[in-house]
């Protein structure tokens, strides 16, 4: 959090949008920037830009209990699910995700079949947010599964999959598992070592990296007919063409080591402050739902449905609270929130649902200084509502 935003009177609780840049990432960022260098080049300064290249995959790998040449460093987690996708896609069989994925997964998976719509199985969720496994299970032995990519933490609700009985059941079949982690890295600890994900995606900037940066880890040895989508010269292993993102990159890796510095124990803190936060929206507010499964979520994230309020007037009558309607990326849409539709709420319930989201460097104070606001605007705006509207005198 920059001093400028810690002195503003906003509190910001939009980190499953982006969260403030690190300083580590800044310095490190702008300390690449500083330095001249093509990572590609032979000489010198060439060398030393393809050392911060290889500190920050190592940094990254480091994260995520990899190896760092199973990283490839891409413009963001949109990018690493497009490369994912297609790439196993590309082998032959069905692609089987799930009605609740972010569009970066969702467009994608449409786009590649939709030659072939049948080879799309979607796999729908129950009113916690939890993925139907008997309809995996079904789809594996249905058909030819080439990839089985579910999301390790929904972005508007934080629910987590528990992805170790998908993987065991993906690759029983010879299907491949990719998951969208965009919103689990850096925020609760990954372990590829344990898992056997095969193929997984991940943004810098959700973890306090520079945006415009991500990642997908390709588990060695695993069998890819693979595809680039942007291709050029070959850099990343021919993985992904064009000039590396040095400053981005560099800035990505040390966001990843100081997530990983503090993982367990912001954890634990922001987990708390959300549970304080939902806690006394409850009490104070009324008639109000939080959603998704409640011990199976990401620490920092609670999606809360206030009824008879809808969503944008609140955020409307809180100026000082930084948080978000649905999900960042289908803001501006007039179309009500996929996942919660997913879930079975009505689209009343989905247009009166508020996403707020803590991080790294939220705290109780800004916790205290959200909580009336945001009790003020619910009331304002289901006051207003229930005053019917007159015309004329
Ligand atoms: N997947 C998930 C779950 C996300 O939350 C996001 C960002 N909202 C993305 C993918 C896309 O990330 P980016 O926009 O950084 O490419």
């Amino acid at each position: 959090m920059t001093e400028r935003d810690l002195d503003s009177d906003l509190a910001y609780l939009d980190y499953n949008a982006t969260a403030p840049t690190r300083p580590e990432a800044v310095a490190a960022t702008l300390d690449a920037m500083r330095t001249v260098g093509n990572a590609s080049s032979t000489h010198r300064s060439g060398r030393d830009a393809a050392l911060r290249v290889d500190v920050a995959r190592r940094q990254v790998a480091n994260l995520l209990n990899c190896s760092p040449g199973e990283i490839v460093f891409t413009s963001g987690a949109t990018e690493a699910n497009n490369l994912a996708l297609r790439a196993a896609f590309s082998a032959g069989g069905a692609l089987v995700t799930s009605t609740v994925e972010h569009p970066a997964v969702l467009e994608t998976a449409r786009a590649l079949t939709s030659d072939a719509p049948e080879s799309l199985i979607l796999l729908s969720v129950d009113e916690d947010g939890l993925v139907d496994l008997d309809g995996l299970h079904l789809a594996l032995a249905a058909s030819s599964v080439a990839i089985v990519s579910l999301m390790a933490a929904n972005n508007e609700t934080g629910v987590l999959t528990d992805l170790a009985p998908i993987v065991k059941a993906a690759h029983a079949a010879g299907a491949l598992v990719h998951t969208d982690a965009t919103q689990m890295v850096g925020r609760l600890p990954i372990d590829l070592l344990e898992s056997d994900v095969d193929l997984l995606s991940l943004s810098a900037h959700k973890f306090g990296g520079p945006q415009g940066v991500g990642a997908l880890f390709v588990r060695r040895g695993i069998s890819l007919p693979y595809r680039p989508l942007i291709f050029g010269g070959g850099q990343e292993r021919g993985w992904r063409a064009g000039t590396l993102n040095v400053a981005g990159i560099a800035g990505a890796g040390a966001a990843a080591e100081a997530s990983r510095r503090d993982l367990i124990s912001d954890g634990t803190r922001i987990a708390q402050l959300r549970d304080s936060l939902e806690r006394t929206l409850v009490e104070q507010v009324g008639d109000c739902r939080i959603n998704g499964a409640i011990g199976q979520r990401l620490p920092g994230v609670t999606s809360i449905t206030f009824h008879g309020a809808p969503a944008d007037a609140v955020l409307a009558a809180m100026p000082d609270v930084a948080a978000s309607e649905g999900s960042a990326c289908a803001a501006g849409a007039p179309t009500p929130s996929h996942v919660l539709l997913g879930m079975g709420r009505s689209r009343e319930e989905a247009d009166s649902t508020v996403r707020l989201s803590l991080g790294y460097a939220t705290t109780e104070h800004d916790v205290d200084r959200a909580v009336p606001s945001i009790v003020r605007a619910v009331r304002k705006v289901r006051k207003l509502l229930s005053v019917p509207i007159r015309f004329g005198a």
